[in-house]
């Protein structure tokens, strides 16, 4: 049963590559295929092994599946491509080169990928391009937020264990003082309280 949820997923997955585009649309198409074989299939196996009473309920489930899988993938398939904004972009990677654009011009390499405007013109520069930033990224992972939050927000608690510390020492000193010569010891505020 698992295999249908994997198999929702991959066919949504196919509609949102392809999406705006014949490729999401023909994902979308074959997986519908498949259920629908699939559903005429198990009705045939029913028929030859005699079990056709119960296929009704299988079908409770697979009718509204498919309906599922379909509007989904309708709603994937038609969402929109993030097209570049920018006066000039990285043909490799979309990076927006706009405020680079001379540099880039006279031949320098994109910030993001590494590819250059000559490069990114065939498509196997651009692969080439893609990969090395896949491999950047992954030799040298962007700081995550949450972690550098965290190392930032770990000085400060050292200091504040510190002065705590601090402050419990001087706060014991006049207990043990206080132990030490009974009444004696103790200040204003105290005698008072017993008085
Ligand atoms: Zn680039």
């Amino acid at each position: 049963m698992l295999l249908f949820v994997f198999f929702a997923v991959l066919v949504w997955y196919g509609s949102f590559q392809g999406r705006r585009r014949l490729g999401g649309l023909a994902a979308l198409a074959g997986g519908l295929f498949v259920l629908l074989m699939v559903n005429a299939v198990h009705f045939r196996i029913a028929q030859i092994f005699e079990y056709e009473e119960l296929v009704p309920v299988f079908r409770v489930l697979l009718y509204p599946y498919i309906v599922m899988v379909m509007c989904v993938g309708l709603f994937l398939v038609t969402l929109p491509i993030d097209l570049p904004r920018g006066e000039i972009n990285c043909k490799a990677c979309r990076y927006d080169l706009t405020d680079l654009k001379q540099e880039v011009l006279d031949g320098d390499p994109c910030p993001e990928c590494g590819a250059t405007l000559a490069e990114a013109a065939t498509r196997k520069g651009r692969r080439l391009a893609r990969k090395r930033r896949h491999a950047r990224s992954k030799l040298a992972p962007e700081p995550v937020a949450g972690l550098t939050l965290g190392l930032a927000a770990h000085e400060p608690d050292e200091a504040a264990d510190d002065q705590h510390e601090h402050r419990q020492a001087s706060d014991e000193d006049p207990l043990n003082r206080a132990s030490a010569v009974g009444v004696h010891g103790l200040d204003d505020r105290q005698r008072g309280c017993i008085a």
